[in-house]
């Protein structure tokens, strides 16, 4: 968009962060899948897919090399390493292209490459995520059975670090159920909150 095309009356790019095992990719998912006033952008990340993800859809799975090169040339809003491994990371023209076309734009990332955002798009809308709990969260990445227990140490630690960023968020919408969470999220972001038939 040109800096002198008219700003929209509300924030048409949504950041949603969180701890780690919150929600936010099922949340993401389902405003995805439900309210498509919304565009949710794809990251790339160079973790391999778990069972049933799809490459161009759930994330666009790439080489060590590839991503390499998508940093390099600033091909990407921001990127960051989470938990401690893999690099994940917004592809900028994807989301710059659906921002030109007036669309809502969500982003399910990271804190790291929330606060990355907020330095180079301020304007944008922050909401942070939140469980209902502490032990609720924990029983959902470890319910989730997707990380080793070694990994599952290393996403806590992460995500007690992370619950103490809410204050740098602009609202906190509380995971409690996915569907009302996504409603508000939706809300939030200022599209019409009427989900698709
Ligand atoms: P998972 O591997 O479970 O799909 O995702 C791990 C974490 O990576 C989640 O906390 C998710 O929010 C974060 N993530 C996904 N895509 C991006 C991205 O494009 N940038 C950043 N900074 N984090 C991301």
């Amino acid at each position: 968009m040109s800096p002198d095309a008219p700003r929209a009356a509300r924030p048409s790019l949504t950041v949603l962060a969180g701890p780690t095992a919150v929600g936010k990719g099922t949340v993401s998912t389902y405003v995805r899948d439900h309210y498509p006033q919304v565009w949710l952008s794809v990251s790339a990340t160079t973790r391999g897919p778990r069972p049933g993800e799809v490459d161009g859809i759930h994330y666009f799975f790439v080489s060590d090399e590839e991503f390499d090169a998508m940093a390099r040339d600033g091909r990407l809003l921001e990127w960051a390493v989470v938990h401690n491994s893999h690099r994940y990371g917004t592809p900028r023209s994807t989301v710059e292209q659906a921002l030109a076309r007036g669309r809502s734009v969500l982003l399910e990332i990271d804190l790291q490459g929330a606060r990355q955002i907020r330095d180079t798009m301020p304007e944008a809308n922050f909401v942070f995520l939140a469980p209902p709990s502490w032990d609720e969260m924990v029983a959902r990445l470890v319910g989730r059975g997707t990380e080793t227990a070694a990994e599952q140490r290393v996403r806590l630690e992460t995500a007690k670090l992370e619950l103490a960023a809410e204050p740098e968020f602009d609202h906190t919408v509380i995971n409690d159920r996915v569907e009302r969470a996504a409603a508000e999220l939706v809300q939030l972001m200022g599209v019409d909150p009427e989900p698709a038939p």
